[in-house]
């Protein structure tokens, strides 16, 4: 059989907002560009997000508050130099992308609006309605496609074409058909977005399985700071469905079982808006201690009532929608359920600022770029802020861009041949013809529950090492699979299984980071070392894992800047 092989000067995984924009910034200067995506472009996980994406640019803000608010944030995990780079760009980037042509929300005096969102000093999320990423990935799919973008949608990309410290193509097939071809490029950008699908209760969409870190990680490449994985405070009760931090931001009141506004007793200036993990673990104890709501006594209530119908409809009708759909209740009329969701990936594979890969903490890999939700910069150190997130995966998936377009004339194209193709086309012959007992729909439900369980926003060593037991039990569990459906077209059945692989290898190093991070940081809380432990653990993990699923760590040192350490509260 011979397999097509297809030449680019460039060739990006992922058509979200960093996909996208890396994309449009090669091909406008002239470079050959392919997109490869699981998904229609406009069904990336960027079109759901809600909420907003931060720049300081008002009259009482300052880069300087934005970047003291993102490395508090962060509970000082970030990288100070990563978040100059983010906040003093973020004025323009939001400009570029009106440019553009994304419609913000605007104030009565014709400026662009903004919201405030958590642990922020100052009203800083531009906004379009509750619609902001799909109004941006909108506008700039578009101008990708404008400048001449080869989007390959619905193809997969099963294996990364990587040998001597140089990246140079992938592996993929068509999900229609299963047909596989080889893409041929001088530099390969990842922007596959994040991962929290391992988990029951998460808010984001099916795709989000973290395909590009495992497909990273299986050569023998590290993956930073995953132990680091943000509960929301609010996804909808039973489904973590995302009802966006803008509730909050607009007025949202978070209430008990007793009737109390209980943020007052966790962050008494902050209440609702203090950061993300400060507010999930509030709501959790909240359920813990008692003072649940709702049919399992699992839930709080948020409160938007007395923000009256006209501003419901002008500023979240998407959400109002949501809570209707979902759980029948009227926002405008009553409290919904809300509680804590798996969210947010802080951690992933490691890049620079400029956006090239690490192989280690001092090597880069030749052509071989990330950005967005799966890389790891770190702009968010421990914890992410509210709308700091499509702001990273808009302003660097387009400075990666740029640096792509900078480099990629020095690089030189190693030709690809079919053996490269060789793993990818082994997995997928093996799926298609193993024959075990074990259905990939129970293996993926037992792991979402166990990660839940006791990966979750609360975890202590015993709960995390019984992760890691189920994690290795379930990779050898998975040995023995098989899938009904032996077709060829629209085998959903066996890309799940595929991406059940990759939730069990990522997985594992979340489980694994975290139980030897032995403090609380940011999204990390141990019940068993529940402070901060600077002088331990003020460290990046770099974590490897080795061709039999070992992981093994080491740890990276964290880039300090201007914003000295200090306690954090609310
Ligand atoms: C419900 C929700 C609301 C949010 N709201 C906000 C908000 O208001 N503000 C904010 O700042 N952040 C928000 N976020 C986070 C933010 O939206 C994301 O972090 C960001 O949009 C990620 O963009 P991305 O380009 O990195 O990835 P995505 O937009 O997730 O795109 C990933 C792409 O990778 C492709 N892909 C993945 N694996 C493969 C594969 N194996 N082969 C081929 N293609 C592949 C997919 O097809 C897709 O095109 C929200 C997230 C969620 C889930």
């Amino acid at each position: 059989m011979s397999i097509p092989i297809y030449t680019y000067d460039a060739i990006i995984v992922g058509a979200g907002l960093a996909g996208c924009a890396a994309a449009r910034e090669l091909q406008n200067v002239g470079k050959k560009v392919a997109v490869i995506t699981k998904l229609h472009p406009l069904r990336s996980h960027s079109g759901a997000a809600q909420g907003g994406v931060n720049a300081a640019f008002s009259d009482e803000d300052s880069v300087e508050l934005h970047e003291f608010d993102t490395v508090k944030g962060s509970d000082y995990l970030a990288d100070q130099d990563a978040v100059e780079f983010l906040c003093k760009n973020a004025p323009e980037t939001i400009r570029w992308a009106e440019r553009m042509g994304a419609a913000f929300s605007r104030t009565p005096d014709g400026k662009i609006a903004q919201r405030p969102f958590g642990g922020q000093s100052s009203p800083r999320a531009c906004f379009a309605k509750d619609r902001t990423g799909l109004t941006l990935l909108q506008t700039i799919y578009e101008q990708a496609l404008r400048t001449g973008v080869k989007f390959w949608d619905e193809w997969y990309v099963a294996d990364l074409i990587y040998k001597d410290a140089k990246a140079s193509g992938v592996i993929a097939f068509n999900i229609r058909d299963m047909k596989v071809a080889i893409f041929n490029a001088k530099s390969v950008m990842f922007a596959t977005g994040g991962y929290a699908r391992c988990f029951k209760i998460n808010s984001n969409a099916h795709a989000n399985t973290g395909d590009g870190l495992s497909i990273v990680a299986r050569h023998g490449l590290p993956l930073e700071d995953m132990e680091f994985v943000q509960f929301h405070p609010s996804g909808l009760s039973g489904n973590g469905v995302l009802i966006s931090e803008a509730a909050r931001g607009e007025g949202g009141r978070l209430i008990n079982s007793d009737g109390d506004r209980f943020m007052t007793k966790y962050a008494p200036n902050a209440m609702e808006l203090a950061s993300r993990d400060v507010v999930s673990r509030a709501i959790l104890n909240e359920i813990r201690e008692g003072r649940g709501v709702g049919p399992r006594k699992d839930a709080v209530f948020i409160d938007l009532t007395h923000l009256g119908r006209d501003l419901i409809m002008q500023r979240l009708p998407e959400l109002r929608d949501l809570a209707i759909t979902f759980l029948g209740l009227d926002m405008i009329k009553e409290p919904i359920l809300i509680s804590a969701t798996a969210h947010y990936s802080m951690g992933g594979i490691p890049v620079n600022i400029a956006g090239n890969v690490r192989k280690n903490n001092n090597e880069f890999i030749e052509g071989f770029y990330a950005a967005g939700e799966c890389s790891c910069v770190s702009v968010h150190g421990a914890n992410r802020l509210g709308a700091n997130s499509v702001l990273e995966a808009l302003l660097f998936g387009r400075y990666v861009g740029k640096t792509m377009v900078e480099e990629i004339d020095d690089i030189e194209l190693r030709v690809a041949c079919e053996d490269d193709a060789k793993t990818a086309l082994a997995e997928l012959d093996w799926i298609l013809s193993n024959n075990g007992d074990e259905i990939i729909a129970n293996l993926r439900e037992e792991l979402q529950q166990c990660m839940t369980a006791n990966a979750g926003a609360f975890r202590t060593k015993e709960t995390l090492d019984i992760a890691v037991a189920k994690v290795k039990e379930l990779r050898t569990r998975y040995q023995d699979v098989r899938i009904k459906d032996k077709s060829k077209i629209f085998n959903t059945e066996l890309q799940e299984a595929i991406e059940f692989g990759h939730m069990l290898d990522y997985s594992a190093f979340i489980v694994e980071s975290a139980v030897a991070r032995n403090e609380s940081r940011g999204a990390h809380f141990r019940e068993d070392f529940n402070t901060r432990d600077d002088e331990n653990f003020l460290k990046h993990t770099m974590a490897y894992m080795d061709k039999n699923g070992e992981i093994s760590l080491n740890y990276m040192d964290v880039i300090l800047g201007k914003h000295e350490l200090k306690a954090r509260t609310y």
